[in-house]
């Protein structure tokens, strides 16, 4: 029996007297009451009925959204690729500006498709949603969507369709509410919680591997970052319910584990009994089945040595370590509240190298950190000159309201920036496509994922390290490890053959 078995048969057991306090049964009582909502509407039609999860935003965000997704499903809604559905949820991301608009130009959409289906439900959630001004333009220009509601009281979603439902079973200007519901959106927005809800059901999006959240919300404050002011402070999982998770996914067939967490490296320091990152992955590489370990986001203020121990003897922890940068100048890593400088970065990339060889790093930077100087960028160019990165995540530093950083002044001109930002570019490409050359001809075993995109004679897999590798092969091989020779380099894929 699989997790969403498990969960399914507690929900069939609910009484739908009243909602219990306690969670999560609650949120079972309310899955069950929609899915009965769900049905009847879907005997009116004639259909099923069809939903649509959009994920925006990060590794976060997704784990996010295979949730909404997995409650959708559990109520009844048929999962669809198309935004034209019953119900439509967009898990935004706001760590860019740009990343606002794009909610605001879809909505436009949204709003045209539910005009001609009326009965259309559209629901926002997300990071963005934790911004007061973003819940002020909505209320204003944006009536048509029903549900809005925010990163800490996800696990409420469930609960929170029902009072959507609820409301279209009150008459247009009935003057008595019940439940306390008013008509028109439906805004429940948290600011903080110590809340975590376990055994919500989740549709995973690959059998084999899956995410694991291990910690919530994020301590640091960076001064660029608005992570800390819409996820709040950090929560850990306890171990006990993260290792119950894990052994219940290597039941299910799942070989491939990544724990996730803003800043995993300080994972477990907020428990009431206190254990280290370094500890939680002894015990997951205790459990049977799973084959892969992969975790993010790793702070390097907080990568301890006990970690590089444990990465170093692991035969499950997978080749590859992505250690956000972000400056190479020590006077900017300062201004962004990093809490480490050149030196100390360079000789935890020494230390790892030592440790653990055969590991490849990734890594963050931001080009056009206000006050970044030519001197500045050119300590950038030399540590990632000196580390020889395997890939790296280059950003425009782009300035994000309500930050520390946005109020900073002399903001680098923009012509400055992508000058900068070009010859990085050139720079990291040069030394990944170096270190993946030195790759080619050697056989390494590959997690098979999917049926490539473009050549369907051909698979497409990861490596231990986490380079891309295609080849030819079927479907049958989908969740399968197999050893591959890398034949070709691509820059930053390879393309190989079955070596047995
Ligand atoms: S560590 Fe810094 S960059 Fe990462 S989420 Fe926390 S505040 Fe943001």
């Amino acid at each position: 029996m699989g997790y969403n078995d498990d969960i399914d048969r507690m929900i069939e057991a609910q009484d739908l007297t009243l909602p219990p306090e306690r969670e999560p049964q609650r949120q079972y009582y309310f899955i069950k009451k929609c899915r009965e909502i769900v049905k009847k509407e879907s005997e009116r039609l004639g259909r099923p009925l069809y939903a649509k999860s959009v994920c925006m935003g990060c590794q976060m965000n997704a784990r996010d959204s295979e949730k909404l997704a997995g409650i959708l499903e559990t109520i009844g809604y048929q999962m669809t690729d198309s935004e034209d559905a019953d119900f439509v949820i967009y898990n935004t991301c706001t760590v860019r500006e740009n990343a606002n608009n794009k909610v605001w130009g879809r909505l436009g959409y949204l709003n045209t498709y539910k005009k001609k289906h009326p009965h259309m439900k559209i629901a926002l959630c997300g990071c963005m949603m934790q911004e007061p001004k973003v819940i002020e333009k909505l209320k204003a220009s944006y009536p048509f969507v029903d549900l809005v509601f925010g990163t800490h009281n996800i696990f409420k979603f469930a609960e929170l369709m029902d009072v959507v439902f609820a409301q279209e079973r009150i008459p247009k200007g009935h003057p008595v509410m019940p439940f306390g519901v008013s008509q028109g959106m439906v805004i429940d927005i948290w600011n903080e919680t110590d809340k975590i809800v376990e055994n919500l059901p989740v549709e995973r999006k690959y059998d084999f591997k899956s995410g694991v959240n291990i910690m919530f919300g994020c301590n640091n404050f960076c001064s660029y970052c608005i992570v800390p002011y819409v996820r709040g402070r950090e929560r850990s999982r306890k171990p006990q319910d993260i290792l119950r998770e894990i052994q219940q996914l290597a039941k299910d067939g799942v070989i491939e584990v990544m724990l996730l967490g803003q800043n995993v490296n300080s994972y477990g320091k907020t428990l009431k009994d206190p254990i280290t990152f370094a500890e939680l992955l002894s015990e997951v590489e205790k459990i049977e089945g799973i084959q892969r370990i992969r975790f993010m986001t790793s702070h390097p203020k907080d990568l301890s040595d006990e970690l590089i121990q444990v990465m170093g003897r692991s035969t499950k922890i997978c080749r590859h370590l992505h250690l956000p940068l972000q400056s190479g100048s020590s006077r900017i890593l300062k201004k962004m509240n990093r809490h480490y400088n050149k030196e100390q970065y360079l000789t935890l990339v020494e230390k790892i190298r030592k440790a653990v060889p055969d590991l490849a790093l990734t890594t963050d930077i931001i080009v056009g950190f206000p006050g970044e100087t030519e001197e500045d960028f050119q300590e950038t160019m030399d540590v990632v000159k000196q580390v020889g990165y395997d890939s790296a995540f280059t950003f425009i530093y782009s300035k994000r309201t309500g930050t520390p950083a946005a109020e900073m002044e002399h903001q680098v001109p923009e012509d400055v920036v992508k000058d900068r930002f070009d010859r990085l570019l050139k720079e990291v490409q040069h030394g990944a496509a170096k270190r993946a050359q030195a790759l080619t001809g050697k056989v390494e075993t590959v997690l098979v994922e999917e049926l490539n995109e473009q050549d369907q004679a051909l698979v497409t897999g990861r490596l231990s390290n986490n380079f891309i590798v295609h080849f030819p092969g079927n479907s049958d091989l989908i969740g399968k490890i197999v050893k591959v020779k890398l034949k070709e380099c691509k820059g930053f894929y390879f393309y190989g053959e079955a070596a047995e």
